[in-house]
């Protein structure tokens, strides 16, 4: 037992992944590894997509608890797991069901400290019909002052009063909506949610066709950062106030919940996340879906970053000398290594996890 929580957070993908599977084998748990064909980690070596699951192979309900679907969200949710896997999650499970932990779904963006994947493409955006994307026109209208090539303080100057013009003429909320709902028109922007299906969304599927296709009751949590006040945790639904699946959510994690579809959520309606996908797999089957999401910084602060590590990636490069300062300000934007952060954020997962596995006992 580790009673103090923050020594569970990871301080990079490799060591990540190192205690992850440490803590499987201290659990008499195997660990299956999904290797990466093509990306390598920013140490050159292979890139993997982890999970490890407790419980009997046949159980009808479940609870699976995802990982790095945005890379460097990863530190928090890796922790997260790494966490319940040292305090005893293996011998406080409810008899007859089983939990899946899927360890780094976007490995790459991990490794690189960076929110998207191998491709530029938000994995949480990917699941689409790639021959008839969704549209985002007020994106095309914003590319250029979203995304700029260009970030010395005079261009930024001129793409953020364009960006201030479209949030007075449509509001802070169309404004928001523009740039994070998901785009598909350019490759090179933010919030690009792929051209195709990409490796983490296949080896979502795989997961789940592998592990959880005999389930009849699931219950998902996606652990992420980035949006929210600092150290709060939110639990996103989809789903729309009165549906059953939101009914449930709320009995589970009571004030966290908040539906974004609604408006009542820290993120606006999005496209081709994973919670739009699992309906679809499941075939009718009672699911209840969540995102767990950790305030970090300021909207403002956590955009900026992202905007600069797009120039680097698109523009720069990563030899430029900038590259490492950019990094090191992308990971603070999406994980605040305090104390007094990894408490909160440790506190909050514990208990929407705990109330999970209390609803499947
Ligand atoms: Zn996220």
């Amino acid at each position: 037992m580790n009673a103090k929580p923050e020594g569970h957070f990871p301080a990079d993908y490799r060591s990540a992944r190192i205690a992850f599977i440490k803590a499987c084998t201290a659990a008499n748990l195997g660990s299956i590894a999904r290797v990466h064909p093509t990306a390598k980690a920013r140490d050159g070596k292979p890139l993997f997509l982890d999970t490890a699951t407790i419980g009997p192979r046949d159980a009808q309900s479940a609870l699976l608890l995802i990982s790095g679907t945005h890379g460097v969200e990863g530190y928090f949710g890796s922790g997260v797991q790494t966490g319940l896997l040292r305090e005893g999650l293996a011998s406080r499970m409810p008899k007859a069901a089983k939990v899946v932990l899927l360890h780094a779904l976007n490995p790459y963006g991990f490794s690189w400290d960076r929110r998207v994947d191998e491709e530029n493409a938000d994995v949480n955006r990917n699941f689409v019909d790639h021959t008839n994307p969704p549209a985002n026109e007020a994106y095309e209208a914003l590319a250029d002052a979203i995304a700029p090539k260009d970030i010395s303080a005079e261009a930024l100057k001129i793409a953020n009063a364009k960006l201030r013009a479209y949030s007075q003429a449509h509001g802070a909320f169309a404004l928001q909506e523009a740039i994070s709902k998901g785009q598909y028109e350019f490759p090179d922007g933010l919030y690009f949610g792929g051209r195709r299906q990409g490796w983490s969304a296949r080896m979502l599927y795989d997961v789940f066709r592998e592990e959880l296709a005999q389930v009849k009751k699931l219950i998902v949590i996606d652990f992420h950062t980035g949006l929210g006040a600092h150290g709060e945790g939110e639990m996103i639904s989809e789903d729309l106030p009165g549906s059953a699946p939101y009914r449930r959510a709320k009995r589970l994690w009571g004030e966290r919940v908040k539906s974004s579809e609604a408006g009542e959520s820290v993120s606006v309606p999005l496209t081709g996340t994973i919670d739009k996908a699992f309906p679809a797999w499941m075939r009718g089957g009672e699911l209840t879906f969540a995102a767990l999401e950790m305030g970090t910084v300021a909207t403002r602060e956590g955009f900026l970053a992202l905007r600069k590590d797009n120039w680097l990636h698109r523009v720069a490069g990563t030899a430029h000398s900038a590259a490492d300062a950019i990094r090191r300000e992308l990971r603070a934007a999406f994980y605040p290594d305090t104390l007094e952060w990894k408490r909160k954020a440790w506190a909050a997962a514990h208990e929407v996890v705990g109330a999970a596995l209390e609803a499947l006992g």
